[in-house]
């Protein structure tokens, strides 16, 4: 690397509703970091350096080079962040899942901030809260008032906050790839922007167990069976990700005889990987009666929504399960966030 590296660019690394994974996926790229460092200053890495927010917004608009930004949107400080990342860097890259497709924090969007709060502060079996104390945006005391970030009822991915160029599916990332993706950003070999940098085929197409379009009658939990580990996992009832979700793993759960639960996103054309995933199932099903079909799904797929939408609820058609109305007690930003 150290040849095309001409001049040392600047690179941010950023984190919001996550969970940490992807940095340490990209401290998996082992002693490459060291070409990382070679070619980037890290301006900016709160998981790792005690940068402030203050010293970024002093920076030059488009001053930074990359940006890896790993997360979805769930707070007023997260959006504050998406939006000060996006004006600070050249390119913006949606690293991982949570920030190109919401991932499991977004599963949080089948409630609202309310029952979110009630079940984090009160029916926890740890809690003990008589008072029913919540987090509030703006609290007064002596000194003045205290400010937390708001607490939206939504989580977004990042593109729906700001634009995105780039998108490194996985959750998280595998080192590989996003070796592979900076060795690209460094030679200047990025895709066209918008595009997901990685493979463009399925989980499928890089699994080596056979598949002879068999069909079932039933679908069965992981814990039911001892699957062979030659013959596809679907074709053995197994609920298996891999026909609706990208290459990039190296096919790595089906390689431990586990199915694939989807974490690398759709793969290329895919608008919605829930309806995708559906399709692929409801191609395996043996039987034409709707009563029995309904029959084999219902027994076997007791969790529709963690099933087809487990990492991706957020960037779906769904995006969320539908409110009512909003809450009135939150502010005018997580009113107009239902949607
Ligand atoms: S459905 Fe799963 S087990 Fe079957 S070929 Fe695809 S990835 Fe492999
Ligand atoms: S096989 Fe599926 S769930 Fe497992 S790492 Fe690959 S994409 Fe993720």
């Amino acid at each position: 690397m150290s040849e095309t590296a001409v001049t040392k660019g600047k690179l941010a690394i950023y984190w919001a509703a996550s969970c940490g994974g992807c940095e340490i996926s990209l401290l998996g790229i082992d002693t490459k970091i060291l070409d990382v460092a070679e070619a980037f200053d890290v301006v900016f890495c709160p998981c790792i350096a005690d940068g402030k927010v203050r010293d970024m917004e002093k920076m030059q608009d488009g001053e930074i080079d990359v940006c890896l930004f790993n997360g979805g949107i769930r707070t007023s400080e997260q959006e504050y962040m998406a939006r000060l990342m996006r004006k600070k860097s050249k390119v913006l890259i949606a690293f991982g899942s949570c920030a190109s497709e919401g991932c499991i924090p977004g599963l949080g969007n089948l409630h609202n901030r309310d029952a979110i709060f009630e079940d984090s502060y009160q029916e926890t079996a740890s809690t003990d809260n008589p008072d029913r104390v919540r987090p509030q945006a703006a609290t007064r005391v002596d000194e003045g008032t205290l400010h937390l970030p708001v607490f939206y009822d939504t989580l977004k991915t990042l593109d729906q906050t700001v634009p995105v160029d780039y998108y490194l599916p996985g959750c998280p990332p595998e080192s590989p790839r996003i070796w592979e993706a900076i060795e690209a950003i460094v030679a200047g070999k990025l895709p066209p922007a918008g595009s997901v940098i990685g493979e463009h085929t399925t989980v499928c197409d890089s699994c080596p167990r056979t598949r002879d379009e068999k069909k079932i009658k039933a679908f069965k939990r992981t814990w039911e069976v001892i699957p062979d580990e030659e013959t596809c996992l679907l074709e053995q009832g197994l609920v298996c990700c891999g026909p609706a979700t990208r290459a990039g793993c190296g096919a790595l759960c089906p390689a431990v005889n586990s199915p694939c639960i989807g974490c690398y996103g759709p793969n290329e054309g895919v608008e919605d990987y829930g309806a995708r995933l559906m399709s692929a199932l409801a191609s395996v099903i043996d039987s034409e009666d709707p009563e029995e079909i309904d029959q084999i799904i219902e027994q076997g797929i007791p969790d529709p929504v963690g099933t087809f939408y487990r990492f991706s609820l957020a960037a779906s058609y769904l995006r969320r399960s539908k409110q009512a109305v909003a809450d009135g007690n939150g502010s005018s930003a997580a009113a107009a966030d239902v949607r």
